[in-house]
């Protein structure tokens, strides 16, 4: 893996979506079940850099973005991705923020497979949504990555507008709340 980004990290204007979709998808890694019999964390571990920044060396950066279509919150997928690729960690992040303020929760328990990933052009060449570039765990990797830093930035918003705004407890709603107090509005919330 270390080979690929090796082979690949300095070229990166020059790859092809033949070259890209040669590279292989980044398995997730995971806690040995021996060990995480005896505890309660995450099973999963989430990627390395290195693991990341292959992973997203295999999104073509379409014309047509698909996976953003598929994004109810219409993050720009290629964008952050574009970034990790590059190793620039916070510009990801800040690119994610722009559209959604939870990415450490929404890359654990987004429906990707049915979201963003479905739609992606490398699954769907490979016919296979399994080998989508894998956006919900890049998107995972960052926040993370930001939190680790210790590096998590208050994000900016607009003074008080007096407007009222509601939500009630359905899919999305909290990015959507997340959305409207970033507009300033007084919410109330309805579960
Ligand atoms: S559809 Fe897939 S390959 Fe194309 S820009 Fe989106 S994530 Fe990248």
């Amino acid at each position: 893996m270390l080979k690929i980004l090796n082979d690949y990290i300095h070229n990166v204007e020059d790859l092809k979506a033949k070259d890209r979709l040669k590279i292989p998808a980044q398995e997730m890694p995971a806690q040995d079940p021996n060990i995480r019999a005896h505890n309660l964390e995450e099973v999963a571990i989430g990627y390395t850099m290195e693991e990341a920044r292959v992973e997203a060396l295999r999104c073509l950066e379409c014309v047509k973005q698909t996976c953003i279509d598929g994004c109810p919150v219409k993050i720009d997928i290629p964008g952050f991705i574009k970034h990790i690729a590059y190793g620039e960690f916070q510009n990801a992040v800040d690119v994610i923020k722009d559209a959604s303020l939870l990415p450490s929760i929404c890359g654990r328990v987004c429906p990707q497979e049915t979201q963003c990933q479905e739609n992606c052009k490398v699954g769907l060449a490979l016919k296979d949504v399994d080998k989508s570039v894998a956006i919900g765990r890049l998107e995972r990797f960052v926040a993370d990555w930001e939190r680790e830093q210790g590096t998590v930035k208050i994000p900016h918003v607009k003074p008080e507008t007096g407007k009222k705004g509601c939500c009630s407890w359905q899919r999305s709603c909290r990015t959507c709340g997340c959305r409207r107090c970033k507009k300033r509005r007084t919410l109330s919330y309805y579960f």
